[in-house]
Order: structure tokens, then sequence, then C-alpha cells
């Protein structure tokens, strides 16, 4: 079948090519952090590929916009990763400002967008949204830490 147990950090290193150029120039720097004894997750990696890519798109897009970070700032897109009972999750946090308290309730809807026309369709999270769902797993925003964070909690594959 398509399940099967995926390396998330491998995932990331596989897929580092397809966002390395935007990281650079949003000028954001990537840490990825995972505990060695992380339990590999239950997905199809190509799925899950594009939900991180996604996400991480974005946090870059957020840096872009963000301007300048101040004397002694970094742009930074954090990627943690921590076992749960069952499940595994994932948190992916940057420090690009955050999303707006007024618009947070919409963002997993098809087409909601705040970039200007041809920058941005609004479909990134809502398809995000929708194949963690068919993995059996949950997504959800928050502002934390001076940016977004996103959780994905993924059954583990060892469950
Ligand atoms: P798009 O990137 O095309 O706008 P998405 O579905 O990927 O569509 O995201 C929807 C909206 O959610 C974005 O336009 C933006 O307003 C908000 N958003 C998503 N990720 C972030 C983030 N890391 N920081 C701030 N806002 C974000
Ligand atoms: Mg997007």
């Amino acid at each position: 079948g398509p399940f099967a147990a995926v390396d998330v950090q491998e995932l990331l290193e596989a897929a580092r090519p397809m966002f390395e150029l935007r990281l650079r120039t949003s000028l954001a720097r990537l840490d990825v952090s995972f505990p060695p004894d992380l339990p590999p997750v239950r997905a199809q990696a190509s799925l899950l590929e594009q939900v991180l890519l996604n996400l991480i798109v974005n946090a870059c897009d957020a840096h872009a916009e963000a301007g300048q970070p101040g004397p002694g700032q970094e742009r930074r897109i954090r990627i943690t990763a921590e076992a749960q009972g069952a499940s595994v999750q994932i948190a992916i946090q940057d420090n690009a400002g955050g999303i707006p308290e007024a618009v947070l309730p919409d963002i997993f809807q098809p087409f909601f967008t705040t970039k200007s026309p041809g920058k941005g369709t609004g479909l990134g999270l809502s398809i995000s949204y929708g194949i963690i769902t068919e993995l059996g797993g949950q997504i959800q925003a928050r502002n934390a830490e001076g940016g977004a964070c996103f959780l994905i909690h993924l059954p583990a594959a060892n469950a």
C-alpha cells in the first residue's frame, strides 16, 4: 500500500535541494533538530514532503515580507519533532512576525491568501490540511516565539 514507515529527518534532508534556493533568497536559516530515537511516522513520503515544503516556503515568504531583521536578529525557521505516545509531533516554527489573529481561523480555507495577486494561490495550507487529514493526522497553526508555529501530528509507524 502507499503507507510506509517514513523517517522525517531523512525526508527533509533529501528534499533540501527543493527549498535551498528559497531559503537563500529570503535570507533565512533552517535548523532541523530531531531526537535520534524519534520513531518513523506512518505516511506516504511524497505527500508529507509536499506538506513540509509548503510550510517551509510559507515561512520563507513571511520572512521576505517582514523586511530587514533588526540588529542582532536572525531570520530563523526551526523544525523539531518529538514522540507523543502513539504519535509524532512535528513543529515548524519561524520568527517572521506570525499570523494576524484576525485571519488565523481562515488560513486553511482554499484560496485564502494575504499575498498580492500572482504571489499566492492560497492553496498550500488547504492542500496540506487535506493531506495530513488523509494520513490520519492533524495540523494546527498558532503564534509563538515571534512567529508562526505549525504543529503536525501523525501516527508513529511502530505504534
Ligand atoms: P499562499 O502561500 O499562497 O498565500 P497558503 O495556503 O500557503 O497560501 O497560506 C495562506 C495564508 O496563511 C498566507 O497568505 C499567509 O497569510 C498565512 N501564512 C501561512 N504561513 C504563514 C507564516 N509562516 N507566517 C505568516 N503567515 C503565514
Ligand atoms: Mg503557501
